[in-house]
């Protein structure tokens, strides 16, 4: 992206958007059963926390990973729920294709998914639901999706895949400085509001394309735990892109980052924005492709290179994701 005010919108070619979304979970097993045997993510890459090497880093996307697509997940057999309070991600939410809500709603119920009834907002529907960790999650269905391109080797029919992200909402206290990272740095524009959510988007509908701030002031502060995100991740197209946000976020917004932290698939800073959510900005490349075949992602643990002479030790301590 540019910052000069010509934003290379443009549908699926932008660059703008969620990259990834990366939560905690309880027990590994239990977080894959659901997300690729009852959602139909493609688990994408198994690899670990490269830093707390003995518990899992899991993957889902799409069938090749596409920024855009990808929930990551630190799963710990024995983590504590999280609480939802100020500075926290509120729910994540998938797109679908818009007749598919009602297929999404039988399933749900066919495999004891809690979920809501099909709400508006914002002018579509939405289905509302939770994973086994409680993790707020949402369903929306959105126009013209059929014909984007779906994995089609899960559990569910393509025509009614997921399609990756819609978005996320922040429950924050003020939303103003956020708004204003949003637009002026990862080009989203503030397009709508409803009550007390105010919905920041990218401009040709991208993947991951929506951010809805819902100011929820004198709420108690959230906990982190199973069910939390731990972070929101945004796109740059490359090194060069993701240093100019930098040098945007610091010299107008008055942030401090990071380092850039090599992850192996992408390059990635963070900061804790300043309604307290933690965000990440990482690079398109390499992507997942770079350390096994795109037709066999997902399918061997794969670790860093510093950490392969531990491969034994770490295999034997990960638990039997089943
Ligand atoms: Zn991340």
């Amino acid at each position: 992206m540019s910052f000069d005010g010509n934003h290379s919108f443009g549908g699926n070619r932008s660059t703008d958007g969620i990259h990834h979304v990366t939560a905690i979970s309880g027990p590994a097993r239990r977080n894959l059963a659901f997300y690729s045997g009852v959602l139909g993510l493609r688990l994408v890459k198994k690899t670990v926390n490269f830093d707390d090497p003995g518990t899992y880093h899991l993957y889902f996307g799409d069938g090749a990973g596409t920024p855009g697509t990808i929930l990551t997940f630190f799963p710990w057999e024995q983590a504590a729920p999280g609480r939802l309070g100020v500075g926290q991600t509120q729910e994540t939410a998938f797109r679908v294709p818009e007749g598919s809500l009602g297929w999404w709603t039988h399933r749900f119920v066919d495999k004891g998914v809690p979920h809501e009834t099909i709400e508006k907002r914002f002018g579509e529907s939405v289905l509302a639901f939770r994973d086994p960790d409680g993790m707020r999650l949402a369903l929306a269905g959105v126009r013209g999706l059929e014909a984007e391109p779906a994995w089609e080797g899960g559990d569910v029919p393509a025509a009614h895949a997921i399609r990756g992200f819609h978005g996320v909402s922040l429950l924050i206290d003020k939303g103003e400085a956020t708004g204003a990272i949003l637009t002026d740095v990862f080009g989203f524009e503030r397009v709508a509001a409803e009550g007390s959510v105010t919905r920041y988007a990218v401009r040709g509908n991208p993947l991951g394309g929506i951010i809805d701030i819902r100011v929820a002031g004198g709420f108690l502060k959230g906990r982190e735990g199973a069910g939390s995100v731990h972070h929101v991740a945004f796109r740059a197209a490359d090194d060069a892109a993701q240093q100019a946000m930098v040098e945007r976020l610091t010299t107008q917004h008055g942030q401090r980052l990071t380092e850039q932290r090599d992850r192996n698939y992408f390059r990635s800073v963070y900061f804790r924005e300043p309604g307290g959510v933690l965000f990440e900005i990482a690079t398109d490349a390499p992507g997942f492709a770079v350390d096994e075949p795109t037709e066999r992602l997902g399918e061997e643990l794969k670790l860093p290179a510093g950490l392969e002479p531990m491969r034994a030790r770490i295999e034997a301590v990960l638990p039997d994701l089943g």
